[in-house]
């Protein structure tokens, strides 16, 4: 039988959309690096689905691109024109939520934000979270191994997941929705799943890890004179406050930038760094004193010239919409958003050398920094005034060049994909790819599962 009859026959017609019925959402993720739609979409709503499916395109030798909410960055969910998209956005909603164990069970097409508020009405704090939290699904954040602003305190997203399903190539469902926190039984499949951005199998659901809710939080905008200063900074609230959950740094062209674009002013003079510093409080801790004393301390120190605490949420949400900086990807739509990693120590060199560089081959250019530093995690923003693919190009081969030199690593939190494909091999080894490479083929033999991302053509 034809694949599409075989599919159809198997799933039903509402599963399968084929020609008029598939919409352009299918075309690309928010790289907006997507060229071709798939020639079908498989839209499952069980695991069987999901397996049936995959079992019948393994028999035809047929690619499978998973798709979750399209929210990544890195063109990894993005379909070539001979592919089949398969969708989880009809596989959603909470199994479970156990309280004793902490822990919610949850289908992989769920969106973030569901998960998040459905934790929350149960008293837990659901600990991912991305901007893109509307959107983007628990399956895609698996499978990016997704970071986010809350990672400090709680880790990236494979700290979080206690027990993992999958579906690989040939339709053979292996779950293990463990719910505990030791669990020594052989090799733990689940971690080869994470961050695999749907190349060795399609993620269908998860257990994930509930902490307490805090109750408030406390939350200052710092400047800095150094970046020297910033990581002193850095020491000093993990030693002095109780719960740091975000230590986010920007550096001041940044800052300037996306402070004006919103109208808003904080301090009267300019300042090289500006860092928001964030402590959970939990119960009837207010939190006030301790946070006083550590800002006094920094000060006394010399770490920072200024600090404003925020007075009302209203406060808070103005500092981080500067650092989320969204109006940036309008004002200059040639953004270049770069996400990479290495010791927190050398990320203040890396980022004056690298935007040495970039000045230097693109005067005139927008260059900024930002990140999450309290977990190494820098980006390099960019935006030429040529705005052309062949800049982008370049831009990546500057960045990533200093980024090998400096020993870190070309995608901290949004994975490889497509776009960082043919750089994978500036941080890691050829013995590291070659090992990949055998575990690809013995998940997925014939090499239907997300041909052409992460792992470069031999
Ligand atoms: C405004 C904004 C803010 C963001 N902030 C952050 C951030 O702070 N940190 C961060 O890490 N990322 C961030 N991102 C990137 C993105 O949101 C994450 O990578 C997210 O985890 C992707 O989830 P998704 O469901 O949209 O996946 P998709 O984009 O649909 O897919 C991503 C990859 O996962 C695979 N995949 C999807 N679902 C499955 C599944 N069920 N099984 C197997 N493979 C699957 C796809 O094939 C693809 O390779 C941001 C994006 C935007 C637009």
């Amino acid at each position: 039988m034809a694949l599409l009859d075989e599919l159809e026959a198997a799933l039903g017609d509402d599963v399968v959309l084929t020609g008029d019925q598939i919409s352009e959402r299918y075309r690309s993720d928010e790289s907006h690096s997507g060229r071709a739609l798939p020639f079908a979409v498989l839209r499952p709503a069980t695991v069987e689905a999901v397996s049936q499916a995959l079992a019948i395109c393994d028999r035809h030798c047929q690619s499978v691109v998973p798709q979750g909410g399209l929210t990544g960055l890195a063109g990894g969910a993005n379909p070539r024109g001979g592919d089949i998209a398969l969708s989880l956005e009809r596989f959603t909603g909470i199994e479970e939520i156990d309280a004793a164990a902490a822990t919610m069970t949850v289908r992989a097409g769920t969106p973030l934000e569901v998960a998040q508020q459905a934790a929350e009405k149960a008293g837990f704090l659901l600990p991912i979270d991305l901007g893109s939290r509307g959107s983007c699904q628990i399956g895609g954040n698996i499978a990016t191994n997704a970071g986010g602003i809350r990672v400090i305190r709680h880790g990236v997203t494979r700290d979080n997941v206690l027990g993992l399903e999958a579906v690989i190539a040939d339709g053979t469902i292996l779950s293990s929705l463990n719910k505990t926190m030791k669990n020594n039984t052989g090799y733990d499949l689940r971690q080869l799943f994470i961050g695999s951005e749907g190349t060795l199998g399609i993620i269908t659901r998860a257990v994930l890890k509930l902490k307490p809710l805090p109750s408030s939080r406390s939350t200052a905008l710092c400047a800095a004179t150094s970046y020297e200063k910033v990581v002193s900074l850095l020491r000093m609230a993990k030693l002095m406050l109780a719960n740091v959950s975000a230590f986010e740094v920007m550096w001041d062209s940044y800052f300037r930038f996306n402070a004006e674009a919103l109208g808003l002013k904080f301090f009267d003079v300019d300042h090289p760094f500006l860092v928001i510093v964030e402590e959970d409080l939990f119960g009837n801790d207010q939190g006030g004193e301790r946070f006083e004393a550590f800002l006094a301390a920094a000060f006394e120190e010399g770490l920072i010239d200024d600090a404003l605490i925020a007075q009302s949420e209203k406060e808070a949400r103005n500092f981080w919409s500067v650092r989320e900086g969204y109006t940036m990807d309008k004002m200059l739509p040639s953004l270049v958003n770069l996400d990479i990693s290495m010791a927190i120590g050398r990320i203040g060199d890396y980022a004056a050398e690298c935007g040495r560089a970039m000045l230097a081959r693109f005067p005139g250019a927008h260059v900024s920094f930002f990140g999450h530093i309290g977990d190494s995690n820098l980006h390099v923003t960019i935006a030429t005034q040529a705005g052309t693919e062949d800049d982008a190009h370049t831009i990546d081969e500057i960045a990533y060049d200093l980024v090998r030199q400096y020993g870190g690593s070309i995608s901290a939190e949004h994975g490889i994909g497509t776009l960082k494909r043919d750089y994978l091999g500036h941080s890691r080894s050829p013995q590291e790819l070659a090992v990949m490479r055998h575990i690809k083929a013995a998940l997925d033999p014939n090499g239907i599962l997300n041909p052409g991302k992460v792992l470069p053509p031999v």
